[in-house]
């Protein structure tokens, strides 16, 4: 039976996951890859080669592509076979994600398509809602788009203005306001609009038609980057919405809009990992040709560490995002089997993994800020050139740190989260809390070395990590109770031991895997990545730790917590210098991102 107990979201927390539990990259199916392929040819033909034109915003260029995209069947890869998809894993469209997350303003349009433009829909409309846009939305007949934002709603979605009247004949809803940041607006047919119906103090969701009368359009915002992607503002002037598009129940607005941003960090999470792939590929090309002092700048040690933290990075997410995607699938499944409403299901799966998912929007998108400043640095002047591919990148990456929920707010989102389940009882963090600090008491300061195999220690030392955040999050919640809310800036500090935990832990599973697959001689380089990402989450998190302690705790509890988090986070040294070394090495003979 343990077999096939699912994972619960957020238990990483609190248990330690088995590894017939975790999914790893390496074990794509041979038809995933055959998607991923044509993803990449995709890429390769259709996008790159055009992206001064795309990012020039040429009339209709973007729409095409997303024709082309529906053309290839790639709009509709995990959507249900009876509404046009292919009924492929949650997964596979996290590969697909990955792999087109290559292609800069192309994948925020991709993404916007397949994500929030068209899941609402899919999960939250009735049967003849779905039969209507469904299959045009998998084929890319029709384009989608989802308008939460406005001007004084941005971060606090729920206090959007734009109200929607129910017309005297009971026919029509009427739209008034004004929605902002909308993505794929310059096209979009067909939009996930969010308002709140007469005096209703929550949000309801309707599905709205670009052709509907009363919506007018703004121009493009002229943006940072992402240029090639559309971005308007969107006024509802008395805009009339059929009564049967109210989308889901009266007042069920605000619960798509969080469960739907849920699936959309995540994938966000995917589409950081090509990004930061092809930013290191080019970084690592640029390094083997560029010549300093007679030498190649890839073997100066200071380009090396660059290399090799760029890897670490990008490994950490990948092996985070892969595993939480297949506990998603996982979890589908279960909710779907036993419930009566697959969309909602679906969506309450997605639910049950917000802590993955902010996790890895936040770890995601600073690992990719990490990779194309870098990618700057490498190339030195001509990095700062428009000319050359670093550019963009640099330029590109800035908003993933921004839409889908601000990083600080899917910061505290996380310890929300963690706190909330605990509450529920669904997790028993407190619980542990309170054996982590019973623990401290008997600690010694100086304890005798282990006999130990290597996967036994990190398990341990990622265990004890854990032990750390725990006993954080209980001494914290219990000092502040309701008031904790106003204490951001602890609470930053444990989001960010959580997040370093459930990384470091994705690569102790993903690289002890691959050993089971490989043999140990074959995946030594895996080894470095993960002594390299388990030494650094050490001090940082012992770094946080120290941070929330000494701006909450004064006494003998200060004294307590702080000798806890010294044996929480105290591990062997490590050869960083050599490890990264190795790893640049491996990356400079392949001259690409190979890992
Ligand atoms: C290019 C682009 C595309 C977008 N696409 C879409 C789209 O398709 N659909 C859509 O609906 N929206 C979209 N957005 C909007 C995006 O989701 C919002 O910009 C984002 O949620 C932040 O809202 P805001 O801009 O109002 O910032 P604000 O909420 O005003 O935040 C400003 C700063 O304050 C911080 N802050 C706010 N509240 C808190 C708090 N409680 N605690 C701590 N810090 C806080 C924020 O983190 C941020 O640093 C897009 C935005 C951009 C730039």
């Amino acid at each position: 039976m343990e077999d096939t107990k699912i994972i619960t979201g957020g238990e990483f927390l609190v248990r330690e996951t088995d590894l017939k539990n975790v999914f790893i990259p390496e074990e794509l199916t041979e038809e995933q890859k055959m998607i991923g392929q044509t993803c990449t040819d995709f890429l390769k033909t259709e996008v790159i080669p055009l992206l001064d034109r795309i990012d020039a915003q040429e009339e209709g260029l973007m729409r095409s592509l997303i024709t082309k995209t529906g053309e290839m069947g790639l709009l509709a890869i995990s959507l249900p076979e009876e509404y046009g998809g292919f009924g492929r894993s949650f997964l596979t469209s996290m590969y697909a994600s990955e792999i087109l997350g290559a292609g800069h303003s192309y994948s925020v349009a991709y993404s916007c398509h397949t994500g929030i433009g068209t899941l609402p829909i899919m999960y939250y409309g009735n049967d003849s809602q779905k039969a209507k846009y469904i299959p045009r939305l998998a084929t890319g007949e029709l384009a989608g788009a989802y308008c939460l934002t406005e001007p004084g709603a941005g971060s606090d979605a729920n206090a959007g203005t734009t109200k929607a009247t129910l017309t005297a004949d009971g026919k029509y809803y009427l739209l008034n306001g004004q929605k902002m940041w909308i993505t794929n607006g310059g096209f979009a047919d067909v939009m996930t609009v969010f308002a709140k119906i007469d005096n209703d103090r929550v949000l309801s969701a309707f599905i709205v038609e670009r052709t509907f009368p009363g919506i007018t359009f703004n121009p493009e915002e002229k943006k940072m980057g992402i240029k090639g992607s559309s971005t308007r503002q969107i006024f509802f002037n008395d805009c009339r919405v059929p009564a049967e598009n109210l989308l889901g129940k009266r007042g069920e607005g605000y619960r798509i809009a969080l469960n739907i941003l849920h699936m959309g960090r995540i994938k966000l999470g995917a589409n950081v990992i090509g990004a930061a792939k092809k930013a290191i590929s080019q970084s690592v090309a640029y390094a083997n040709e560029r010549k300093q002092f007679n030498c190649l700048i890839s073997e100066f040690g200071a380009i090396k560490y660059k290399l090799a933290e760029q890897v670490i990075r990008t490994f950490a997410t990948e092996s985070a995002v892969y595993r939480a995607s297949k506990n998603i699938d996982e979890a589908i499944t279960c909710y779907v089997g036993k419930g009566e409403d697959k969309g909602r299901d679906t969506m309450e799966a997605f639910n049950h993994f917000a802590i993955e998912a902010a996790v890895m929007k936040v770890y995601g998108s600073e690992a990719l800020d990490y990779v194309v400043d870098e990618a700057v640095q490498i190339f030195g002047g001509m990095g700062y050139s428009a000319e050359m591919p670093a550019d963009r990148a640099y330029r590109d990456s800035r908003i993933n740190r921004i839409f889908e929920g601000t990083n600080e707010i899917n910061r505290l989102l996380v310890v929300d989260a963690i706190l909330k389940r605990a509450a529920k009882g669904v997790l028993p963090v407190m619980e542990e809390g309170q054996k982590a600090y019973d623990e401290i008491a008997g600690l010694k300061e100086h304890s005798d070395p282990k006999e130990e195999g290597y996967y036994e220690q990190k398990s341990r030392y990622i265990r004890n990590f854990k032990k750390a955040a725990l006993v954080l999050i209980k001494t914290v919640s219990e000092k502040f109770t309701r008031t904790l809310v106003y204490e951001q800036e602890i609470l930053n500090n444990i989001s960010d031991i959580v997040m370093h935990i459930y990384a470091a832990e994705s690569i102790r599973l993903r690289v002890q895997k691959l050993e089971a697959l490989k043999g140990e001689d074959n995946i030594k380089i895996y080894r470095d990545i993960l002594d390299v990402y388990v030494y650094d989450a050490a001090s940082r998190i012992r770094k946080y730790a120290m941070d929330a302690i000494y701006s909450f705790a004064f006494g003998e509890i200060r004294e307590t917590l702080l000798k806890g988090i010294r044996h929480f986070t105290c591990i062997e040294g490590v050869n960083v210098k050599e490890a990264r070394r190795r790893i640049a090495d491996r990356l400079t003979e392949e001259n690409r991102y190979c890992f």
